[in-house]
């Protein structure tokens, strides 16, 4: 049996894959994918998503969001009703975080929007996909003892923070970044197996020249599995069996 792998979270729903979506789905099911996360991260956006999940049903699944990056050029609340209606059809919300380096909203308005989706996803019992940049530590202080899962979507914070979100059983996600950026190497060696995620953040991070997919998961699952000296098929086992658990999808 070839080797099952997760990509937990990409934007299938950017427009440079309007011309190729079937074909890029397509090669991930060969190369052993078994499942992709796409996220909105506004209202048309999750809009998309929602398309694209409901024609690729139990292949492809939705997280709605709204990216902190979005605040000021959309409206979060048109998104927090969406999420609310389609709440039965959704494994997660986000991505929703605080971004302080390329955010043009404020800490203290960040941190307004992030909390009302932190109390949605409570409300409807869903894990929280979070976007954190130079704000890991801010977003986890949030959300430490509250009543919700979270994944630390790409993450690439300090290691001891790391042990704080691992301890707290919040789950690690890294991306394809992990093949060809050393800090992200660095932190795979800290990461506990039992809280660890990959992700391709397609279109963005690939590592190799082009345009990220899903298929490329693979690389990051072959580059685990080196650094952390486990064989393929137990990295993998007990990855799908995380993401299994994280999102509640079961094969
Ligand atoms: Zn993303």
């Amino acid at each position: 049996m070839s080797m099952e792998l997760a990509d937990i979270h990409c934007h299938l729903n950017f427009y440079n894959f309007n011309g190729d979506r079937d074909e890029v789905i397509q090669r991930a099911k060969v190369s052993g994918v078994v499942f992709v996360i796409d996220s909105g991260f506004d209202y048309p956006s999750n809009e998309r998503s929602l398309r694209i999940s409901e024609k690729y049903d139990g292949y492809v699944y939705s997280t709605l969001g709204f990216s902190p990056n979005r605040i000021g050029k959309s409206d979060y609340r048109y998104a927090i009703d969406q999420i609310l209606e389609f709440s039965d059809r959704i494994v997660g919300v986000g991505e929703v975080g605080i971004d302080l380096k390329k955010s043009k909203a404020g800490y203290e308005k960040q941190k307004e929007v992030f909390l009302e989706f932190v109390k949605l996803a409570e409300e409807i019992d869903k894990p929280l996909v979070i976007h954190a940049r130079k704000a890991e530590e801010r977003v986890f202080n949030l959300i430490k003892n509250r009543d919700v899962t979270a994944v630390f979507h790409c993450y690439t914070g300090s290691e001891s923070l790391l042990r704080q979100i691992q301890d707290a059983g919040f789950y690690i996600s890294l991306s394809t970044l992990v093949c060809f950026a050393d800090n992200v190497e660095k932190l795979a060696r800290h990461v506990s197996i039992d809280n660890l995620l990959l992700e391709t953040d397609s279109p963005f991070l690939s590592p190799v020249k082009g345009r990220n997919e899903p298929s490329n998961v693979k690389y990051a699952y072959q580059k685990i599995s080196q650094i952390m000296d486990i064989n393929n098929d137990e990295v993998s086992n007990k990855l799908i069996k995380n993401a299994g658990e994280v999102f509640d999808i079961h094969l």
